[in-house]
């Protein structure tokens, strides 16, 4: 069962987007460094080793691409900033800086919302309807493009 570490401006719990989602335990202001997108560091390689991406299967993991040399897999090491759901709407924004990965807030958030950033996941291979819907959204957003990958390579 998850839990919320002390200091953390949110916690985690069931969400209607998937399995568990970070909900903000107060009013939190645009720009804000939340937390890091904490895991063990691996190579594009090692990560791909661990996790086959296999054809026509559902994609689920925790890993985060900081770059084409180091991928983040917070099933390792991870805290919770792995529970954080995409959103085609987002509230929040991964930032890459200095090679690590921080969730900072994009907007002013309510007390009670649910933190979510865009994943904008990139594949090697082209996006296609096929691999699109490997990689499907169920934000719910009015402007929701239907997949977690991003929207151009
Ligand atoms: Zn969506």
């Amino acid at each position: 069962m998850p839990h919320t570490a002390r200091d953390l401006p949110f916690e985690i719990r069931h969400s209607p987007i998937q399995g568990f989602g970070g909900y903000a335990t107060h009013a939190i202001a645009a720009g804000v460094r939340l937390i890091e997108y904490a895991g063990e560091r691996l190579t594009p390689a090692q990560a791909e080793a661990r996790y086959p991406d296999t054809d026509g299967e559902r994609h689920h993991t925790y890993l985060f691409a900081i770059d084409d040399a180091i991928v983040v897999d917070a099933a390792v090491n991870g805290n919770e900033a792995r529970f954080l759901n995409h959103s085609c709407a987002p509230n929040c924004d991964a930032v890459i800086d200095d090679d690590r990965i921080w969730i900072e807030t994009l907007h002013d958030i309510e007390a009670g919302e649910e933190l979510v950033y865009d994943y904008a996941y990139t594949l090697a291979e082209r996006h296609t309807p096929a691999a699109k819907r490997r990689y499907p959204c169920s934000c719910g957003a009015i402007t929701c493009r239907g997949t977690i990958l991003a929207k151009k390579r």
